[in-house]
Parts: C-alpha cells; sequence; structure tokens
C-alpha cells in the first residue's frame, strides 16, 4: 500500500504544470527542500533555563538555530530575531501575549477592508481575551485615516496598534503612526506576513522595523522559506518576552528541519532579494495595467498595487462571474489563483517570467471561455526557478 505516496506525487505533477498566481504562496529552491526534508525533520533540540540542552545529539542544531537568528537580524537588521514560531499567526499570538494584558484593547486593519480575521471576534482576542478594534481605513485609497486614528486612541486607549493586511497593496506612514502610537501610549507591531520578502528586498515599507515595536509575519509568501513564522524586535525586554512567550507557551518543538530550511532561505534573500522584490513590485503594477488592457476590471488605477497582489473589481461579476466563478474558470485552465479576487505575482516572478502582457492575455480567453490548457502548461514548462543558486 502507498496510497499517499501516490497522492503526493499527483500533487506534485500537478501543481509543476500550473501556473500559480496565489499571493498567499510562493516556490522553494533545491537547497531549501533538501534542509526541510533532511534528518532534521525528526530530531528535538531544546535549550532550557538552565543553558542545559534536554536532548543529545544537538551540535549541530544548535548551531542551525543561532546561525538562523543571525541571519534573520543581518537581512532585517534588527537586533533580535525570533525564528521558533511555526506561523506568521502563532508569531502573532506570541507578540500579543507579550505585549498586552486581559482585557486590554487593540486596533487592528477591519476585515471589509483587508485586514487579517484573526485580529478579529471570536479568533486571537476571545482566546487571549483582549478586545480588538478597528483602525479608521479609507478602502478606496487602501490609507489609513490618521486624523481620525488619533481620535480613536484617544478614546479606547489602545495598548497595541496592529498593523499589516492580507489584502495588502499600499505602505503605510510609519512616522505619523508611530506619533500616534506614542501620544497613546501604545505599542506598535506591523504583521508583514503577506510583504515580508519585500520588506527584505527594501521594496515595501523598508522602515516598518524602524517604526515599530515588532515587525512578525510569515516566511512563506513573499519570503523564500518553508512555511513558518518570524518576529523580529530591537528590544531587548520584548524579545526575551517573545522567547519567554514561544516554547512551552504557544508551542513546543519548533521544527529543526524548518529552521534550517529558513536560514537557507535567508541566505537567498540577503544574495537575490533586492532585485527579486523589485521586480515583483514591477510586475504587479504592470500585470494590472495589462489586465485592464485585456478588459479585466481591477482595483485602485492607475497605481494598482506597490507589492506582490493585485486586487480585482467586484465589477467583473456581470460579465465573467464573481471571484470564485472566476477562480474556478482560470483554474480549468491550469491558472491557480485564491477564490477572493487576489492574483499575487510573487512565485511567477521568483520562476522568472515577467511577460505581464502574456499573463493577462492568458487570464483573459481562459475568462472568455477558451481552451488555453496547452498554452498554459507550455509555459509553466519553460519557466526555470530563478534568485537561487
Ligand atoms: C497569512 C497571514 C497570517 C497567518 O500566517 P500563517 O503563516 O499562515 O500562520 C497572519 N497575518 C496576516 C496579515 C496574513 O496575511
Amino acid at each position: 500500500m502507498n496510497i499517499l505516496n501516490d497522492l503526493v506525487n499527483k500533487h506534485n505533477f500537478y501543481r509543476e504544470s500550473t501556473l500559480n498566481l496565489q499571493a498567499s504562496e510562493n516556490v522553494l529552491s533545491q537547497s531549501v527542500r533538501e534542509a526541510l526534508s533532511s534528518d532534521l525533520a525528526s530530531r528535538y533540540s531544546h535549550i532550557m533555563d538552565s543553558g542545559i540542552n534536554g536532548y543529545g545529539g544537538c551540535r549541530y542544531s544548535e548551531e542551525i538555530l543561532s546561525e538562523t537568528e543571525n541571519l534573520m537580524k543581518k537581512l532585517y537588521g534588527s537586533k533580535y530575531a525570533e525564528v521558533k514560531t511555526i506561523g506568521g499567526h502563532v508569531a502573532a499570538e506570541v507578540a500579543i501575549l507579550s505585549t498586552m494584558k486581559k482585557k486590554e484593547n487593540m486596533l487592528a486593519i477591519g476585515e471589509n477592508c483587508g485586514g487579517y480575521t484573526g485580529y478579529f471576534g471570536n479568533y486571537i482576542p476571545s482566546m487571549f481575551s483582549i478586545n480588538s478594534y478597528e483602525i479608521p481605513y479609507d478602502a478606496q485609497n487602501q490609507e489609513i485615516k490618521y486624523e481620525e486614528l488619533e481620535g480613536v486612541c484617544k478614546n479606547i486607549n489602545p495598548s497595541v496598534i496592529m498593523l499589516g493586511q492580507s489584502f495588502f497593496v499600499k505602505p503605510y506612514d510609519m512616522k505619523r503612526i508611530r506619533e500616534i502610537g506614542n501620544e497613546c501610549n501604545a505599542r506598535i507591531i506591523y504583521d508583514g506576513s503577506h510583504v515580508m520578502g519585500l520588506i527584505a528586498g527594501k521594496q515595501f515599507q523598508p522602515d516598518a522595523l524602524k517604526y515599530s515595536d515588532i515587525l512578525l509575519g510569515s516566511t512563506h509568501k513573499t519570503f523564500f522559506g518553508p512555511q513558518g513564522g518570524i518576529a523580529l524586535t530591537n528590544d531587548e525586554e520584548l524579545s526575551s518576552r517573545m522567547s519567554f512567550n514561544t516554547v512551552w507557551k504557544t508551542m513546543d518543538n519548533y521544527h529543526l528541519n524548518r529552521i534550517a530550511a529558513l536560514g537557507v532561505a535567508a541566505e537567498e534573500m540577503l544574495q537575490y532579494g533586492d532585485e527579486y522584490a523589485s521586480q515583483v513590485c514591477k510586475n504587479s503594477r504592470q500585470l494590472g495595467k495589462a489586465l485592464e488592457e485585456h478588459g479585466i476590471k481591477v482595483k485602485y488605477s492607475p497605481w494598482y498595487s506597490y507589492s506582490h497582489q493585485v486586487h480585482l473589481s467586484t465589477e467583473n461579476e456581470g460579465r465573467f462571474g464573481n471571484f470564485h466563478k472566476i477562480s474556478q474558470k482560470l483554474e480549468e485552465n491550469g491558472i491557480i489563483t485564491d477564490r477572493e479576487g487576489r492574483i499575487g505575482t510573487a512565485e511567477i516572478t521568483r520562476m522568472g517570467y515577467n511577460e505581464m502582457g502574456n499573463i493577462a492575455s492568458l487570464i483573459e480567453e481562459s475568462l472568455l471561455g477558451k481552451d488555453v490548457k496547452y498554452n498554459v502548461k507550455e509555459l509553466r514548462r519553460s519557466l526555470k526557478m530563478r534568485y537561487c543558486r
């Protein structure tokens, strides 16, 4: 019996023959995959408060952890890096536990404006017994309403202002937010889950950490790593609180293979990150323009996007159906997108493809009901991973 290996092979073959435009995903280089499937995947290492490792056989795995921390610090220019968190969500839990007490208030960008669902209602706030309120936000222009935010802060006295979005196309005025935060004594946390690779490449919100207390996020969306999370800070006390809130609080073992793979990805980012991130952002802007030229309505014309995401407009519904329908039509032709109207350029850019006019044309033809399966497959076959050794 080998049902699962068969299914995995089928999945690999399927996704290797499709074009991935999912904004939350990316591809791993061969070296990152090697680290991820190494012996480390079934090992433990845990240095206790006493300074002694509770496990044996860790002479290399201890070094792997500290090297990966060092590489991440170097990449983001931070004093401290917590790399153990196994997802952006867990990194956010750790950061909130380290900055907030029960019954305190947090501000975050609302779900209706593209904010992260986890920061509202029955999710993180109910788990940690905190309250969350929305940051006033102008969805049309994708901008925080800074003056209104000042007022809201005076009223609800937040202990944390949580920045970042899942639908994320425009950076913030960080200096202004820091000033507002200082006035009401709030910590600023920047959830850069979607854009960690673009921040590392200095192409999106390069001042994210400069004006915040914690920069956290996923390591696999625009970043080159395996699925995981990271939290960076320059504050020694926050750093030690975050370490304390990681192991034995929000999680136990931190997956040594993932840490090693993250370290390899950080090396790739240090070498190629700037070039990659700049091409990703260029491609998004061009894709927005090209889609409109092909009769597909895109939000935020004429600038479209400063990140790796382009957002389809609901105005397409009459002609092509809702976001779910659009995504299904594309998937029939081997073009993979999420069901929420986001189109991402990170993975195709990593695969060395920059002809956004062509992508727009394949999308248009799919939506018009034409069969472009073969063209998509041929295009995918011609791609080769870039920005790695
Ligand atoms: C994706 C995302 C997360 C969750 O990240 P995981 O790595 O999947 O745990 C958290 N916050 C934002 C803004 C996200 O987009």
